[in-house]
């Protein structure tokens, strides 16, 4: 037995729907994992309450306003939580030489700079923020080995995947033939395709397996989660985008596969619980007791797989489409979408009109030479991208 002062974690985005549940598996390891810091973007009572709980040095909300409201509250309380305010805060919280492990949960775009400042201060990454990685492509992974992070997967898919390849990560390209990312198929899995335009920002927001954060459902719903998620694989594993499959599996038992080179398939399988991949990307190479509960394979005996239906999901494909096309392309997709889905869930743009924001986008921004070298040149991308899909939600709008 070896005695090991207790990790400091830094939560990034701690009252989101992946923030909490890290809460919940660091509050069953108290002698493991002590909180370092917390932010979030809203929600002050709630950060208050986790800043009561979890007793962190620092807790930083981006806007003044709401930060000097936790501030009062703090000290009305009698805590001696420290309170940042300021974009630039999270990623000095970050890259603090006194934290251990980072955990990217901002939700977006918003979370590739404090992501990188973990990454080159040499942190153990902790990612469920899959927006950052598909934005950062190339740069994010370089930024991961120069600074010698330790990059471990939260994304469910990507987490079954690590799960079912060896430690060494030099032999991983030898015996990788192909992934199969498994979808639940979202809530419209079934629904006729004609009736997509109907679909209300609720609707889109009623996962059958998961409960989530708002934009991560609706990518859910339209099935461009996945396109992120093969992009998210790509850069995780160094593989071409043919090497990543996608499979419909509504009961999210089965959370991906690695098929290898002598085609034996891994699978790793478990109750759809997002305290599985948060306790080992805290815990690896050892396994903790997470909270989820035990799989009954009986109960739930049959295990379905489909092909995903192109024309319900016609966004999926955007992500070899962008992987296949000029450096800095999946960061359009992502920066289109994510300005699609605001509008959607603002009722400004119609569920189905999503997908063809993200592919009229990624035609037409073009990465010029540079963009992908630095983050300042990755954001001006992003901006770039956003103002495009704005201009075409306009005038989406104006059809109406
Ligand atoms: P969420 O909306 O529930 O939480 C997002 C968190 O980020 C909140 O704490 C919010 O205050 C903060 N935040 C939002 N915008 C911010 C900004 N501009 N600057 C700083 N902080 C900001 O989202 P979630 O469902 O927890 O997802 C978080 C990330 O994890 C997403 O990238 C998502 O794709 C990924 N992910 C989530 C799940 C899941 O089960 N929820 C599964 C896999 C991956
Ligand atoms: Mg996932």
């Amino acid at each position: 037995l070896t005695l090991h002062r207790p990790q400091q974690v830094c939560v990034l985005g701690s009252t989101g729907s992946i923030g909490t549940n890290t809460l919940d598996v660091i509050a069953r390891h108290p002698d493991r994992y002590r909180v370092f810091a917390l932010s979030a973007m809203s929600r002050v009572d709630e950060l208050l309450a986790q800043c009561l709980a979890h007793a962190p040095r620092f807790a930083v909300l981006p806007d003044a306003g709401l930060a000097a409201q936790l501030r009062a509250g703090l000290r009305e309380a009698g805590s001696r939580t420290e309170v940042l305010d300021g974009m630039a805060a999270l990623s000095e919280i970050a890259a603090h030489p006194e934290v251990d492990a980072v955990m990217a949960a901002i939700v977006g775009a918003a979370g590739l700079s404090p992501a990188i400042a973990a990454a080159r201060a040499g942190k153990r990454l902790l990612l469920a923020n899959k927006e950052a990685i598909v934005l950062g492509g190339a740069l994010f992974m370089r930024a991961v080995e120069e600074g010698g992070a330790t990059l471990l997967p939260v994304d469910s898919e990507h987490s079954a995947i690590f799960q079912c390849l060896p430690e060494d990560r030099s032999t991983w390209h030898q015996r990788i033939d192909h992934l199969v990312l498994t979808a639940s198929g979202g809530p419209f899995r079934q629904r006729d395709p004609s009736t997509l335009a109907d679909v209300t920002p609720e609707q889109a927001c009623a996962h059958p397996n998961w409960v989530m954060g708002r934009k991560i459902s609706v990518d859910s719903a339209t099935m461009m989660n996945k396109a992120l998620e093969v992009i998210e694989a790509r850069w995780l594993f160094n593989l071409r985008p043919e090497q990543i499959k996608v499979l419909i599996h509504p009961q999210s038992i089965v959370h991906s596969m690695v098929v290898c080179r002598d085609h034996s398939v891994l699978a790793q399988l478990g109750t759809p619980d997002m305290r599985v991949p948060i306790a080992y990307a805290l815990s690896f190479p050892e396994r903790i007791e997470s909270g989820a509960g035990m799989l009954d394979l009986l109960a739930a005996p049959n295990l379905a797989f489909e092909e995903a239906d192109k024309r319900r999901f016609p966004g999926l494909h955007l992500s070899w489409q962008a992987l296949r096309a000029a450096e800095g392309s999946t960061a359009v997709l992502n920066a289109a979408n994510e300005e699609a889905v605001a509008a959607f869930l603002d009722h400004r743009l119609r569920f189905d009109q999503i997908c063809q924001v993200n592919r009229e986008a990624l035609e037409s921004v073009a990465p010029q030479s540079g963009d992908v070298d630095s983050v300042a040149g990755l954001l001006a991308l992003d901006a770039r991208a956003r103002r495009h899909a704005q201009a075409l939600i306009a005038a989406f709008a104006a059809t109406v």
